[in-house]
């Protein structure tokens, strides 16, 4: 469940990333009133087992089973809560196409609430793998080793979201990043989800990552909400 909406005295409207049929919006009935069968497992976050009944227009959702009701274990901690948020929001940008499969955006984010509910580990360490894993499997996989330009082997020591990850010496362009060779590995255990070496870093190189995943984060998701302006609606 990634959001929803109210829709006239008591509906409303959700929208849902599905396993096998990726971004839906489908209206349910009657939820908002108190007598709902249903209402209280319609709520961001929550992991549901559904049945939607097609419609002309939006379909309507008959039945509402909870797997995993992300959003109590979420909801009493801000820092995991926020970071949850924005693991939505992503994920909502990142399927924009309504009912194009997407088996891979939808274990990530299952998997990466799971994660940052069960606080095994740090929120923001969480929510900086997700979003690297999301992007990647989006098709903007970052480079953290070689060149993004022109694929010779690093390491190498800077680093521009517009070009996808690190850059050598020779194709370094002004304004690029030039991050602790840590932090660049850091980046490479998140994105490869290799916990050992991620418990491992230091603060300061999470920090300084985690600056690093928000910079390529705003650059992708700015250009593909660029492009999604120009789609006929
Ligand atoms: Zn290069």
């Amino acid at each position: 469940m990634l959001r929803t909406h109210k829709l006239g005295e008591a509906d409303r409207i959700v929208s849902l990333l599905t396993r096998n049929h990726g971004l839906v919006r489908a209206v349910a009935r009657g939820v908002r009133r108190t007598s709902s069968r249903f209402g209280s497992r319609l709520e961001p976050f929550t992991h549901v087992d559904l049945q939607l009944a097609e419609g002309r227009n939006l379909d309507t959702i008959t039945q509402a089973e909870t797997l995993d009701p992300f959003s109590s274990g979420l909801g009493e901690d801000y820092e995991r809560y926020t970071a949850g948020t924005v693991m939505l929001e992503t994920a909502s940008m990142l399927v924009s196409e309504e009912k194009q499969p997407s088996v891979q955006q939808f274990l990530l984010l299952v998997g990466g609430l799971r994660a940052m509910v069960s606080g095994e580990r740090r929120p923001s360490q969480v929510l900086d793998s997700y979003l690297l894993r999301s992007l990647a499997g989006a098709g903007y996989a970052p480079s953290f080793e070689h060149c993004a330009r022109r694929g010779v082997e690093g390491a190498h020591r800077w680093f521009n979201p517009a070009m996808g990850g690190v850059l050598c010496a020779t194709c370094r362009i002004p304004g690029s990043a030039n991050p602790a060779p840590e932090t660049l590995q850091l980046l490479g255990a998140l994105l490869a989800g290799d916990w050992p070496a991620v418990q491992n870093a230091e603060p300061r190189h999470l920090r300084e990552g985690s600056g690093l995943v928000a910079a390529y984060l705003a650059w992708h998701l700015e250009r593909g909400l660029r492009s999604l302006a120009y789609v006929e609606r």
